[in-house]
């Protein structure tokens, strides 16, 4: 007999306003995104099949500034992460309120 497969679909909710799209946190364009952040490591494995690493959280920063947060994690205590890969760099973006259009925006 041969086994039953099921196919699970998931659906995230956007970023709370004010927050970055990419990790759900508060932060400015020149800090790493939040590898923490459950929204973070999920939307990440979703849209590219593998774990987020901290070199991808700091890939969009300033090339000067990664070794800084590199710095910052190790004396944290947490091992550093890189993909076997090249980073991928997600640059920061702030999610916006959400606006229903009017009839009239829709036209044309
Ligand atoms: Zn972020």
């Amino acid at each position: 007999m041969k086994p039953k497969t099921a196919t699970a679909v998931m659906m995230m909710l956007p970023a709370a306003p004010g927050t970055c799209v990419m990790c759900a946190t508060a932060h400015d364009e020149n800090s790493p995104h939040n590898y923490w952040s459950l929204f973070y490591g999920m939307r990440f494995k979703l849209k590219y099949g593998r774990d987020a690493t901290h070199a991808d959280c700091c890939a969009h920063m300033p090339e000067k500034s990664r070794p800084f947060y590199r710095q910052a994690v190790e004396e944290a205590g947490r091992k550093w992460t890189e993909p076997d890969s090249e980073p991928i760099a997600e640059p920061y973006a702030e999610s916006q309120p959400f606006r229903k259009e009017t009839p009239s925006e829709t036209q044309d």
